[in-house]
């Protein structure tokens, strides 16, 4: 027989699968040895209350086999001589637009501007080592991605695009565990990332479509109103209808879209600091217990929005026991991201903390930014705020940082606290030299998070910048039902670069779209 049940168990209970099959047995009176294996459905914890639990909804199956993991019946066809569609970008958008041209039975050319996920972990070490950033491999740039190093956080809102599931287990058949698919707060962690991109990629190559790395598009090749393909830096050119996921940290895509005249559009987008904690002080916040997490919880995770000066002030990609990463992608410039590996298991807790700039808001002087008028003038603010970051912070990819509460005071901070950050940091006063309308809604933004988890806003927690790579600051427009671009044949603009995803999952959903619209 098989049981389904929910069941709300103390942390240590929900741990182990003997310690789940007790709790069965007495939950259903099943004798603990017929009940031959459980099956995690969805695991959450609840530490709304000061007694901290773990809601499980599984599966038991007492006298029964139990089955394996059910992956979708996905088959990838070879697709050798079929039709050729070039993908631009092999980020989770670019990779999953392929797989699903695969399934297609079209043949999927991907290039890629940065180097294979194994070398470019090489390049990312350099960056905190001798803080060279390669301008085609790094956190941004590269097999996989902008999510390639990262926590790995598999979680959307955008689920009325398309199968959350359906992309999670893609990622388990590609190696990534199956806990993905019961967790509510799924993540794969940066150690366990590469391999399930380095599987994709063999996929893709198997099944005879192509992968090019070191391979940038210099610009669209365009015949009368449709895109035909792409040529290379090198000269090269791959013809085909083009799908453009190339991620929003590709200004030079940007700057050629615009040179083409293509129709963009400016895009709002949130700007602040990435802000540290000591892990066991979430931990202590979040759970309401002094002694901190214990054996059994997982680092503890925050999420915060407010609104200030009429404006979203929000928590950001937050990195459980994490680490701040350098997340620039030229030479002169700092920006700052996180990332976590599978374990969660560093000391420091990390987010974005940002607050939301629309186009408009440009013209505020309190922006300290000379407006352009240009569909890419968040882009620029962006990158000029990279590059003053990169000023203060000494000329290298050391991140200017302050004290939350020297912040709040707007004093410099006379010593800093250690950081996770491994190009290191150095004492700044952000709050003189940050734009006063990020700096005032940071401040009234910490205020009211400290309100409602107390402790928060604290000395110990220590502000690094800046945090711009939220989002595009650019939207390409395309059609909504064709998903093609609003003037041209053969262009699908495509994932977070295009305007139209968030994150991982969102990027991913977005390629699959993509792909389901190309006509060859
Ligand atoms: C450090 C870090 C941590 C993050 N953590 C998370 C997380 O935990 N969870 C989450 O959901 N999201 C996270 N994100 C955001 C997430 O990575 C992105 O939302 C997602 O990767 C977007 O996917 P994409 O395919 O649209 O673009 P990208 O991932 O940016 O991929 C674009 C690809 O195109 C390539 N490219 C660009 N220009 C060209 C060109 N001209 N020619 C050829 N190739 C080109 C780039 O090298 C890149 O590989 C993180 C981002 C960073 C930087």
């Amino acid at each position: 027989m098989i049981r389904e049940l929910s069941l709300r168990l103390s942390p240590e209970e929900a741990a182990g699968e003997q310690s789940l099959i007790r709790a069965v047995s007495r939950e259903t009176g099943d004798a603990p040895e017929t009940i031959r294996a459980v099956r995690i459905l969805k695991r959450s914890i609840d530490a709304r209350q000061r007694t901290v639990c773990v809601s499980v909804t599984l599966r038991a199956f007492v006298n029964e086999t139990p089955e394996e993991p059910a992956f979708p019946s996905t088959v990838y066809k070879d697709v050798s001589g079929r039709p050729a569609v070039v993908v631009v970008g092999a980020g989770p958008a670019g990779l999953f637009a392929a797989l699903r041209l695969i399934e297609r039975g079209l043949r999927p050319v991907v290039i890629e501007r940065g180097r294979n996920v194994r070398e470019r972990k090489k390049d990312i070490a350099r960056i905190s080592r001798e803080h060279l950033v390669h301008p085609e491999s790094n956190y941004c740039f590269g097999e996989g991605g902008a999510g390639a190093f990262s926590d790995g956080k598999l979680y959307t809102r955008s689920r009325k695009r398309g199968s959350v599931e359906r992309i999670l287990s893609i990622l388990c058949r590609h190696g990534a565990s199956p806990s993905i698919l019961s967790d509510a707060h799924p993540h794969i962690g940066t150690d366990k990332l590469p391999r399930v991109i380095e599987n994709i990629r063999s996929r893709i190559l198997q099944c005879g479509g192509e992968v090019h790395f070191e391979t940038c598009m210099e610009t669209l090749i365009i015949k009368g109103d449709e895109v035909v393909g792409v040529r290379t830096r090198q000269g090269a050119e791959f013809l085909g209808p083009v799908i453009l996921a190339t991620g929003h940290s590709a200004r030079d895509v940007y700057r050629e879209l615009h040179r083409l005249h293509l129709a963009v559009e400016p895009k709002g987008i949130a700007v602040g600091v990435r802000l540290e904690h000591p892990q066991a002080l979430i931990d202590r916040i979040r759970y309401h217990r002094p002694e901190g997490r214990g054996d059994w919880l997982p680092a503890a995770e925050y999420r915060f929005a407010t609104q200030a000066g009429g404006r979203g002030v929000y928590s950001f990609c937050m990195c459980p026991g994490g680490f701040v990463v350098p997340a620039a992608v030229a030479p002169e410039q700092v920006a700052v991201n996180g990332m976590s590996p599978s374990g969660r298991n560093s000391p420091w807790a990390n987010a974005g903390i940002v607050v939301e700039i629309r186009p408009e808001d440009l013209t505020d002087p309190a922006l300290h930014f000379a407006p352009a008028s240009s569909p890419l003038a968040l882009m620029f603010f962006q990158e000029q705020l990279e590059q003053l970051c990169w000023l203060r912070g000494g000329q290298r990819q050391t991140a200017p940082a302050q004290r939350m509460t020297d912040f709040m005071q707007r004093r410099l901070s006379a010593s800093l606290p250690e950081a996770s950050y491994t190009p290191g940091i150095l004492s700044s006063p952000l709050h003189e030299w940050m734009p006063e309308y990020i700096v005032t809604r940071l401040q009234a933004g910490f205020r009211r998070f400290d309100s409602v988890s107390r402790g928060f806003l604290t000395d110990e927690a220590v502000m690094m910048g800046v945090e711009t790579r939220t989002s595009s600051p650019v939207r390409i427009l395309r059609d909504s039902e064709t998903f093609r671009h609003a003037t041209l044949k053969g262009l699908y603009p495509c994932g977070e670069g295009a305007g139209y995803a968030g994150g991982i999952v969102s990027a991913a959903i977005d390629g699959e779209n993509c792909a389901d619209r190309i006509k060859t």
